[in-house]
């Protein structure tokens, strides 16, 4: 056995929810074990759409209870990461004959004033025709609203929860799958598989939070043996990237004729995301991918309105996740709630499930999850996370520029494209990761665009990555530009560093 300890609180899950309650709960004072099967945001927490947002959409089933939240968290998130959350303005469209201007326009009414908007601009109406945002659309659309939400890098929230949390005293491993789970006087005993050593051990807590995501009805009928399981709703939600469509850095909100809606996001400098779609999934959800249909449909939803149309050949990645949405027995997938449910499961030791939910609302359900967690375990610590930054975001929520700058200055070797994606992952942390270097050749080893060696022990060290994937399409977005061969190379040097190289896993 690994742990002669009994930690307080055991997570199952390093997705967003379950790194976000980690870290809340170890800030308090517990002690935290938190197990993921695979690497950190492997789930549904590097698939979304990465938007801090209230869900203008959501307005139409009347969730205001979720928008109302979602939308003040949109703030004291950026506030809190200011490297990695920052606000984008997004166009929506008005098309004749799909929902009325009167409609979007008290929507967006709604959503300008009940979600606490002190820094973030309000809504306004744009006559396309004179606007910059109506020239890559056709002509037909003449006019448009322009409203507030934010951007995230979903896969790096995680990533930075588990880092703080790890500094709070969590232990956070990764490579390690819960398969079973025995309650005897007062205690839990969790078997894990540590799929690096090919190993299992026994760790022992006082209480079991299950945030497995779309896992959470199997860890419960596999590994603590319940039957009859089914509290959640599998979604798939797929992704194309394609090269830039379109200069301007504002969102399109596209509305299509079947009542669904897409985003066309900028992203990564020099592409154009598209999506989502909403189907519904069976299988494990790690062999989610896109389908033909899925492909066809966001191709064909764009070109609605872009006057160059989005095709096939367009496409230079695609991504797909499930939502495991809470089974509220709507009929159609994107009628299914987005709320997030908290349920503690009777007949057993304290376990408490977290169903749904969204990355823009993980903060507020993981103070949730400690409230139930306080009233089983005896209460600890009051709610911290609203006024605390994330490792990295120490800098005020408009100063992004200037911590380019003082980077810079810090370090002028550094080309002004890497200064600035340095910021963006890393906020101040950037200074960790190139330590004393004074020019290029002390980053070490190239491993094609700017990707060196010293970016990669730093992940390695401080953030869990073990395998060439977790840095090139979780950590950083490199694969985009890496070519497979250099892509093999990375891959090569870390598996000679040794996967178990982490400091990380302590
Ligand atoms: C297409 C799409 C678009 C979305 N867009 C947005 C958006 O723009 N904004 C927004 O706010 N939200 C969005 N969401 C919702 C959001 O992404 C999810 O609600 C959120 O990521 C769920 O996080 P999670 O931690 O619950 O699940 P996950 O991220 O899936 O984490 C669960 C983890 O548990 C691990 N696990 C499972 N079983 C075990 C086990 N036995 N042992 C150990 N570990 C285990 C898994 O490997 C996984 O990493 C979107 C979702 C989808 C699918």
């Amino acid at each position: 056995m690994e742990d002669s300890p009994i930690h307080d609180i055991f997570v199952v899950g390093g997705g967003i929810n379950g790194c976000g309650i980690a870290r809340d709960a170890a800030g308090r004072g517990y002690s935290v074990f938190l197990a993921e099967m695979n690497d950190l945001a492997s789930g549904t927490s590097s698939g979304s759409t990465k938007l801090i947002h209230g869900g203008l959409r959501y307005l139409e089933h009347y969730e205001f209870r979720l928008v109302r939240e979602a939308l003040m968290e949109r703030e004291v998130l950026w506030r809190n990461a200011p490297h990695i959350i920052w606000p984008l303005r997004f166009v929506l469209p008005y098309v004749k004959g799909l929902r009325p201007a009167w409609m979007l326009r008290l929507g967006l009414f709604i959503y300008d004033h009940i979600g606490g908007r002190k820094l973030l601009p309000p809504t306004r109406t744009l006559d396309m025709r004179r606007d910059p945002a109506g020239r890559p659309l056709k002509p037909i659309f003449a006019k448009a609203f322009e409203y507030s939400d934010g951007w995230v890098n979903d896969a790096r929230l995680v990533a930075l929860n588990a880092r703080d949390a790890a500094d709070r005293g969590a232990r956070i491993h990764t490579r390690t799958e819960v398969e079973d789970a025995r309650y005897e006087d007062g205690t839990w005993t969790v078997l894990v598989h540590d799929h690096v050593k090919d190993s299992h051990y026994e760790v022992k807590a006082r209480l079991i939070v299950n945030a497995a995501g779309p896992w959470v009805d199997h860890v419960l009928s596999q590994a603590l043996g319940r039957s009859n399981v089914h509290n959640v709703r599998l979604v798939q939600g797929s992704h194309i990237v394609v090269r830039r469509k379109f200069d301007d850095p504002r969102a399109y909100f596209f509305q299509n004729a079947d009542g669904r809606i897409i985003f066309a996001i900028p992203y990564e400098e020099e592409f154009t995301l598209i999506g989502t779609t909403d189907q519904d999934y069976s299988g494990d959800p790690h062999d989610v991918k896109i389908s033909d249909a899925e492909v066809d449909y966001l191709c064909a939803a764009a070109s609605e309105y872009f006057v160059q149309p989005v095709k096939r050949s367009d496409i230079v990645w695609t991504y797909s996740a499930v939502r495991p949405l809470y089974d509220d027995g709507a009929s159609k997938a994107q009628e299914a709630t987005r709320d997030y449910v908290l349920r503690m499961e009777s007949g057993t030791g304290p376990l408490i499930n977290a169903f749904g939910g969204k990355i823009t609302t993980y903060r507020r359900l993981s103070e949730a999850m400690l409230e139930k967690i306080g009233e089983m375990l005896g209460e600890k610590g009051k709610p911290w996370t609203a006024n605390a930054p994330l490792p990295g975001g120490d800098f005020p929520a408009t100063g992004y520029e200037a911590q380019v700058e003082k980077l810079k200055e810090a370090y002028p070797f550094l080309d002004l494209r890497h200064a600035r994606r340095l910021v963006r992952l890393y906020g101040t942390r950037a200074q960790n990761l190139l330590g004393l270097a004074k020019s290029v050749a002390d980053l070490g080893r190239h491993f094609g665009a700017d990707l060196y060696e010293a970016e990669v022990r730093y992940l390695i060290a401080s953030e869990w990555a073990m395998t060439a994937e977790d840095v090139l399409w979780r950590r950083t977005k490199r694969g985009l530009r890496l070519s497979p061969a250099e892509a093999q190379t990375l891959d090569e040097f870390m598996k000679g560093l040794g996967r178990r190289h982490s400091a990380a896993a302590e």
